[in-house]
């Protein structure tokens, strides 16, 4: 089991889902965890539930909300070592139907979001050289989906956000990769149709969705010093659905 002992992690949307798992399972190997939703309480009971230091509002498409943040878990806890940009949503819209508001919502949140907490995380890495950053892609990022063409797109670029910062941040020591799940059970997919849930599982070698600890491990793999010599990769974690 990888070990984060000493480690100071931070997990943006860690209310529930996969950001809770993730914020628990780095908890459970050792790590020091801070996790942020956009309502306070609901990030400090997240974090009780998850075994973490402490929970903050954040609102990821506030760049300035989400710099201060990030120096002041640095700040109080020394260094910052892991951050895993998992804030995201997801709206369904056929083409005909996308509304510029959900263009706009998507876009701030999952790519704009994701740069912030990028661009914060890797100030605050770099000063010792060092730190471990994953961000939330998707298989339809990679592979396009019927109905999803804003998230698609938003989650394709997110993809391309974890290339393009790995090349420039490597040299100073801090590697960034993504995750690409498929079908995991959580709220953000709970709406799907009994049919769309069969033909997903239908097609997947694995035969089941994916459960947030699925992803969680991975993650907590990806930042653990195992995978000191991974940067700009994107992990499917998706039972073989694309295959
Ligand atoms: P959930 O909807 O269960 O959780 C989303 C989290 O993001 C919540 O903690 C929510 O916190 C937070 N969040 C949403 N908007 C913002 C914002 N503007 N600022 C800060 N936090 C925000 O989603 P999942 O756990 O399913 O998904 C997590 C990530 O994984 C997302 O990026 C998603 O796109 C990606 N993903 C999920 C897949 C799936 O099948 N579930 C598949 C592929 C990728 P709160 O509402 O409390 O503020």
């Amino acid at each position: 089991m990888p070990d984060l002992d000493g480690k100071v992690a931070l997990v943006t949307g860690g209310t529930r889902g996969i950001g809770l798992a993730t914020a628990r399972a780095l908890a459970e190997a050792g790590a020091t965890v801070v996790l942020t939703g956009r309502d306070e309480a609901k990030a400090k009971e997240a974090a009780q539930a998850a075994g973490a230091a402490g929970g903050l509002a954040l609102d990821v498409t506030d760049a300035k909300a989400v710099a201060a943040l990030v120096r002041g878990v640095a700040k109080e806890h020394g260094k910052l070592d892991i951050v895993v940009a998992n804030a995201g949503i997801m709206e369904d819209a056929l083409l005909g139907m996308i509304r510029e508001e959900l263009v706009d919502t998507t876009l701030s949140t999952n790519v704009a979001g994701t740069i912030h907490t990028v661009q914060a995380a890797a100030r605050a890495m770099m000063r010792k050289k060092t730190g471990a950053i994953v961000v939330l892609a998707s298989i339809v990022g990679e592979y396009g989906s019927a109905g999803q063409t804003v998230y698609a797109a938003s989650k394709a670029a997110v993809a391309n956000i974890a290339r393009s910062a790995a090349k420039e941040l490597g040299r100073s020591g801090i590697r960034v990769n993504a995750v690409a799940p498929g079908v995991i059970e959580t709220e953000l997919t709970a709406g799907l149709s009994e049919d769309a849930r069969a033909s997903n599982i239908g097609s997947t070698p694995l035969g089941r969705l994916g459960t947030p600890e699925d992803v969680a491990n991975a993650i907590k793999f990806l930042v653990s010093d195992d995978a000191a010599f991974i940067t700009g990769q994107v992990l499917g974690i998706d039972g073989g659905l694309v295959l």
